[in-house]
């Protein structure tokens, strides 16, 4: 149960979803726990709930979070063979997400948040700012906020021929789209809300896989609800 997470500090929170096995991974905890939630959610920030952030924008819940960044956790870690990991977070809203996976993906990755509306993508590179830590990121490149349509993933000028080993979507899709998957590193992992059908009702997780041969395997996980993945607001 989501609520159960709850909590009046950052610690108390991220304590919790390791106790009740929402983070599994103590990497994973350590992470969470350099970042203040507090930077990022307006209002209740210990509690674990999405909560608007304008533009019609909510930061997801902890626990979706913590769900995410352990789902994509093989491809966001450096290691010895593979040192520079590539993580591309799309609708990346507050930036709590692109802080807390710039934590793990090490002085050599690099994290880019996508945001299709200007304002939001200024409010996630504002709140990275707010801590020693985010401002370190952001000088140095490892964190990144651009403005675009995250539907056709996101090319970095200068960096036309890398792919991205991560890919979080944090808004519910149509379908997973082309561009997207084509910029997929192989082997790599796309954690995505995939609309169920065309009515919009139902949303599931899905974790789209890409073997080192270019092999890809969907594979379906739980119901959710997500704000969609839309065309910019007409200026
Ligand atoms: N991960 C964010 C989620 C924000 S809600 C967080 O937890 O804070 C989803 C975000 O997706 C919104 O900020 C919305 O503006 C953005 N979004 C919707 N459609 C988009 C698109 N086509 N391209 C990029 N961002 C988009």
């Amino acid at each position: 149960m989501a609520w159960r997470s709850s909590s009046g500090s950052n610690r108390g929170l991220i304590e919790n979803l390791y106790r009740n096995g929402l983070i599994k991974d103590t990497r994973v905890r350590d992470a969470f726990l350099t970042v203040d939630r507090a930077h990022y959610a307006p209002s209740i920030p210990y509690d674990d709930s999405p909560q608007p952030i304008g533009h019609h924008a909510t930061i997801s819940a902890p626990h979706m979070h913590a769900n995410a960044v352990e789902a994509l956790l093989p491809y966001i870690l450096p290691s010895d063979a593979h040192p520079t990991p590539r993580v591309l977070d799309v609708g990346s809203g507050s930036g709590y997400l692109t802080h807390v996976m710039a934590e793990l993906v090490g002085p050599n990755g690099v994290v880019v948040g996508v945001e299709h509306i200007e304002p939001l993508k200024e409010l996630g590179e504002g709140n990275m700012a707010k801590s020693k830590e985010g401002r370190a990121f952001l000088e140095a490149g490892r964190a990144r906020f651009r403005v675009g349509d995250g539907r056709k993933g996101w090319v970095e000028e200068g960096e036309e021929s890398e792919k991205w080993d991560a890919i979080h979507v944090g808004a519910a899709a149509a379908e997973v789209h082309a561009q997207m998957l084509e910029q997929l590193n192989a082997p790599g992992r796309m954690f995505i809300p995939v609309d169920d059908d065309i009515s919009q009702l139902g949303q599931h997780i899905w974790w789209v896989d890409k073997d080192k041969d270019g092999k890809v395997t969907k594979t379906k996980h739980y119901p959710v609800r997500y704000v969609p993945l839309t065309d910019a607001p007409k200026k």
